[in-house]
């Protein structure tokens, strides 16, 4: 890829926008979307908003509640920040026991108000809100289907397709919810809403994370549990493959739609995704995440003056490393998270100068100093390169890049926005060709077994530690291609 395209990539509207994610500037990958859960509690509303906010890194492109007061809904979206699109007066006018909450990243549907979630639709039994995280691989065949028999979609959303199946269906919500959810393949964590029921269900390999809480006697779901901290909640449990809990005025009814598959949770949650002080699978993340800087340094020590982390998922990590080697863990990286809101288009020169807004090396730390540091992938190496290269120009005598996890060779289908392989640095040159384009002393990933024994948890006897590594090895634990459409991003 030449520079003129990636300097273009950096100019878009987007690239100053506080609240584009990590990934404005960066070429990493894309969170999906996150969802937030209350049943039985007088205050859905507010600590839905207080959810939603813990999960903003998960999306921040659209964010929504929809509440039940047992007889009609209310609810409110908005494109922006949770702090951006709900004021107290919106709360206040959310009045109700039950709710579901979304924070939405996208790329399969457009970025517009009418696919902000919750979706919510009026149909013959009353009404009906969805959330989710994730994404329908065979979404478009179904919705093709849908459409040849009938069916008017409102949105570009495939989240959308299951309301429909579930419209469609003469069984009642429940069953036509498990009906609906046999027929979808991918990675998703749904939430479906109506006046008087609220569904939790998750993908039948557990692709995407959802998990449980009790707040008194009221039920909370949410993406991680970094969002129930937040509102005082206690953990439970996580919501397990191919379940389905049902909640209503009997309380709490665990079920299933289909059986169990393989346990795929996304491996990328452990490494970047998901909050450093969430737990996932009985796994602490910051923990998992200095396991896998430590078994970095058994697998690939190399001599150096200071460890280093890239800000601010790869801290852990870093530290994981310094503890293992005994070399010093210094902040030779920082990030400005406050770069706000411009619009001016910079002269040519000043391009290059964009990316120490965001990010810059710490001279004094790193002057003179031969440097590890730790990162947790390559997508298409124009980041890597940039962050050495901002290392070289603060002093830096060498600099060795160490990624805590495998090279990043398949695109993901689950709800991850990933470019296509083609763009992808690790699926057309070798570890060698890629340490020369990003201009490191070396360069080396943690193999799969090391990560594999770095995540733990619950599931680490089962088959590939209970993990989804399709990027890293292109094993997909479900079909991937229906009627040769090939779906990549978020659906949610
Ligand atoms: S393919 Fe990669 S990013 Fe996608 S769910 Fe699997 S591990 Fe996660």
């Amino acid at each position: 890829m030449s520079d003129e395209i990636i300097s273009e990539r950096l100019w878009t509207g987007d690239y100053y926008n506080e609240g584009t994610g990590r990934s404005d500037i960066f070429d990493t990958l894309k969170e999906e979307c996150g969802v937030f859960g209350v049943f039985g509690h007088p205050e859905a509303a507010s600590l839905s908003y207080y959810g939603l906010h813990a999960l903003q890194h998960r999306g921040e492109e659209s964010a929504g509640i929809c509440v039940s007061n047992g007889e009609e809904f209310n609810y409110h979206r908005g494109m922006g920040l949770v702090k951006e699109v709900f004021d107290r007066d919106k709360l206040m006018s959310l009045r109700g026991e039950r709710s579901i909450g979304h924070v939405r990243y996208s790329t399969s549907g457009d970025s517009r108000l009418t696919n902000a979630q919750p979706l919510v639709f009026k149909y013959r039994d009353g009404d009906l809100a969805v959330a989710t995280n994730g994404n329908i691989v065979n979404a478009p065949q179904i919705r093709r289907e849908l459409e040849q028999s009938g069916s008017i979609f409102q949105t570009t959303s495939d989240t959308e397709v299951i309301a429909h199946l579930i419209a469609r269906s003469p069984k009642d919500f429940v069953e036509a919810a498990k009906d609906a959810l046999q027929r979808l393949v991918g990675g998703f964590a749904f939430l479906l809403m109506t006046n008087d029921k609220l569904i939790v269900a998750s993908d039948p390999n557990g692709l995407r994370p959802l998990t449980m809480a009790k707040l008194g006697d009221a039920y909370l779901f949410s993406s991680e549990t970094c969002a129930f901290e937040v509102v005082g909640a206690q953990s439970i449990r996580d919501i397990l493959p191919g379940e389905l809990l049902v909640l209503d005025g009997n309380g709490l009814h665990e079920d299933r739609y289909t059986a169990p598959q393989r346990k795929a949770l996304c491996a990328m949650e452990y490494i970047y995704f998901s909050r450093p002080d969430s737990d996932l699978n009985g796994s602490n993340l910051h923990a998992a995440r200095k396991r896998m800087g430590q078994m970095m340094a058994q697998e690939s020590f190399v001599d150096a003056d200071v460890v280093t982390g890239v800000p601010d998922s790869s801290i852990s990590a870093a530290i994981g490393y310094a503890e293992q080697t005994g070399i010093p863990y210094e902040l030779g990286l920082i990030k400005n998270k406050y770069t706000g809101r411009t619009f001016i288009q910079p002269s040519q020169e000043l391009r290059e100068q964009g990316v120490k807004m965001k990010l810059s090396a710490v001279r004094r730390v790193v002057e003179g100093k031969r440097v590890v540091m730790i990162d947790d992938s390559i997508v298409r190496g124009t980041t890597s390169r940039r962050i050495v290269n901002l290392l070289r120009d603060a002093g830096a005598t060498e600099v060795h890049v160490r990624i805590t996890s495998p090279p990043f060779k398949n695109p993901c289908f689950y709800g991850i926005d990933t470019p296509d392989r083609a763009e992808l640095i690790a699926s057309y040159k070798t570890i060698d060709e890629i340490r020369r384009e990003i201009n490191a002393d070396s360069l080396e990933f943690l193999s799969p077994e090391g990560l594999i024994q770095a995540v733990g948890g619950d599931n680490a006897s089962d088959y590939k530690g209970g993990l989804c590594m399709a990027c890293f090895d292109n094993d997909y634990p479900t079909r991937t291609s229906f009627e040769g459409e090939e779906k990549f991003g978020c659906s949610c």
